[in-house]
């Protein structure tokens, strides 16, 4: 069938433009829908592929496309990586000199760009949409559309003063694009926006490239360095609760030699500007930051991220986590837990004032620690979490992913007779000897035979049960405890400082002799060998040579230092694979590599064949 010559041949651009082959799910239909000149409501999770929904049209409707984004440092890399695609754009914010400002205004003005960020603020000034009412705007695209409810994670008020579009300029379509799920946060967004009854896409939220891991946080500093070691040189990011911590393991990440800087709301904006910008750059490796550092982060490459702390909810979580991989390479989410943060947030939301705020926040902890001491598959406990199923391309339902910590290590029923007998003797023996119950903590120290203050003073290390638990780790021996709390053997008594007593079946269970089964503790360690291939293997990486891929990676590294721009810019690591693993040797080869558009081809295909050769010579 003929193309009909009034509709765009988008297949081709992408082809030739993005240097990408295929559309990722839901954005053909959101770039058909904008061409067709109706509002889009797109959510899609990170990494989904939101820019392109908008960029696309912008370059093929007529007149300006006017991108809303709320953070000056992100627009400056997305013009970057549009003038690598060849696609005039540009923005006005208050980092511009005032020559520099004119000369846009003048380009504008000349009708010389495709494409304008701005900040919320900055669109809705009287002078800005006057102005804009005569540049001939197209579309505007609405990006982190979240942030104009108060329902989402990032409310800023400067976003509500958007509803003036629809009245300023009622036939110019509108997409507004999210990675937040929530129904509350879409209504609110189509109200505020006033948009047209849009047409809504709603992509999965699964991140099949992500893999998932929740390990107790039993050495945190040495759980921490074995992560490290399992990404040599890649980028990271460790997020912590406190600002004090984000110091702390910045400290001892630097004293290994570690390229870290930690990052918090109690830095000023230039020093949080400018490691942010050390980050993207690769001049630092690991950012170890609190929340602070968050939506701004469109680095494509991050490829762990680590929480040192329990995050605030399972959304919080996926927000986080979603910072990794988003070039579609695997990136590993790992969760340092400790059942101790979960007791001290529970102290702190027992102080809320407001009876809801109270219920809201409860609800969000306990659905927290039930993923992290869940035993199914992690990403079917996440994808549940947001609604929705687990399912292959056929549309199959499945219960396993095969590259979360309880695929890989599922956490099957054992025989915990042994491990419950010690623990129910020394809880008793210690009650025994003293006349009074302790806590968990000390009840671990006498069963592994800690040299503690306390079990000096109570002379504990003379107990038979002192030191009989040296084949279980300490967080195993919590675990232990946690199972028979669950099963009733043994009461922790919330009124007493928590001190553990063996209830009556717990005493029956003894003298009896009875067998129990209890789950399997997770691992505190690192993944064996073969277990990390899995994951890899799971999360969609390939075999490419690595020579090849190290040389690309230096030719980049030049190019991006000459130009003062991010790696990335230049082009992705997936794409660095894609040509490690097909060795092209012609210009023609090149363009069948997904992220190499006409332009990047003409620019840099020399210097990437050349790359290529210069390693692909040796002797067969
Ligand atoms: P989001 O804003 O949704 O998190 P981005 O727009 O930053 O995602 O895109 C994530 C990455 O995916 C980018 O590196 C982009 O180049 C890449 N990408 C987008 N669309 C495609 C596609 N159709 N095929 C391959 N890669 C794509
Ligand atoms: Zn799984």
């Amino acid at each position: 069938m003929p193309v009909q010559s009034d509709r765009p041949d988008i297949d081709a651009i992408l082809r030739k433009q993005f240097g990408f082959a295929t559309f990722r799910p839901h954005q053909r239909q959101i770039v058909e829908g904008l061409l067709a000149g109706d509002d889009v409501l797109a959510i899609l999770p990170t990494g989904g592929g939101k820019s392109l929904c908008y960029q696309l049209p912008a370059i093929v409707r007529p007149g300006l496309t006017v991108v809303v984004s709320p953070l000056i440092a992100l627009m400056k890399d997305q013009v970057d990586n549009l003038d690598e695609l060849g696609v005039p754009a540009t923005f006005l914010n208050s980092s511009l000199p005032p020559d520099e400002y004119n000369r846009r205004w003048r380009d504008l003005n000349r009708r010389e760009y495709r494409i304008l960020y701005l900040a919320p603020e900055r669109l809705v000034n009287a002078e800005m949409l006057g102005a804009l009412q005569g540049w001939d705007v197209g579309l505007f695209a609405i990006d982190e559309a979240h942030c104009i409810s108060e329902w989402g994670h990032d409310f800023r008020k400067e976003y509500r003063e958007l509803s003036v579009l629809r009245d300023r300029f009622p036939g110019v379509p509108l997409v507004a694009l999210t990675a937040t799920a929530t129904e509350r946060v879409r209504n609110d967004i189509v109200a505020q926006l006033r948009m047209r009854p849009p047409r809504v896409h709603i992509a999965s939220f699964n991140r099949p490239n992500l893999s998932y891991r929740v390990v107790p946080r039993n050495a945190p500093m040495k759980q921490i360095q074995g992560i490290l070691a399992d990404h040599p040189g890649e980028s990271g990011i460790i997020y912590c609760m406190t600002r004090r911590r984000t110091e702390e393991i910045e400290e001892a990440l630097t004293r290994q030699g570690i390229a870290a800087r930690a990052y918090h709301a109690g830095l000023d904006a230039d020093e949080r500007g400018r490691r942010q910008d050390m980050f993207l750059k690769d001049r630092i490796q690991v950012m170890v930051a609190t929340v602070a550092f968050g939506m701004g982060i469109h680095k494509p490459d991050v490829r762990f991220v680590v929480h040192h702390d329990l995050p605030k909810n399972i959304e919080s979580y996926y927000q986080e986590t979603g910072r990794a991989g988003r070039d579609g390479l695997p990136g590993e989410c790992v969760l340092l837990y400790s059942g101790g943060d979960a007791v001290r947030i529970r102290r702190l939301i027992d102080e809320i004032g407001d009876e809801h705020e109270r219920s809201v926040a409860r609800a969000h902890l306990s659905k927290l620690t039930e993923f992290c001491e869940g035993t199914r598959c992690r990403r079917v406990q996440l994808l549940q979490y947001f609604g929705e199923t687990y399912c292959n391309g056929d549309g199959e339902v499945l219960q396993v992913c095969g590259a979360c910590d309880n695929c890989l290590n599922p956490r099957e029923r054992i025989d915990g007779t042994r491990p419950a007998q010690m623990l129910l003797s020394c809880i008793l023996r210690v009650r025994q000897k003293s006349g009074f119950g302790v806590g968990l903590q000390h009840v671990v120290d006498v069963l592994c035979g800690a040299d503690t203050e306390k079990v000096r003073r109570w002379g504990h290390q003379g107990l038979s049960t002192f030191g009989i638990g040296s084949e279980h780790s300490r967080s195993e021996w919590t675990h232990f405890a946690r199972e028979l709390i669950r099963l009733g053997l043994v009461r922790q008594d919330a009124e007493a400082f928590n001190v553990l007593e063996v209830t009556e079946a717990g005493r029956l269970f003894l003298k009896a002799r009875e067998r129990i089964e209890v789950d399997r503790p997770m691992m505190t360690g690192r993944l064996s060998r073969e277990k990390r291939e899995q994951q890899k293997k799971m999360t969609g990486a390939v075999a490419y040579d690595q020579e090849v891929f190290g040389r690309l990676r230096d030719w980049r590294k030049r190019l991006a230092a000459e130009r003062g721009v991010p790696a990335y810019v230049i082009c992705h690591d997936s794409t660095l694979q894609a040509i490690a693993v097909e060795k092209p040797s012609t210009l023609a080869d090149l363009s069948r590599i997904p992220g190499l558009g006409e332009r990047k081809i003409a620019a840099y295909g020399e210097g990437i064949l050349t790359a290529v050769r210069s390693l692909g010579t040796g002797p067969a």
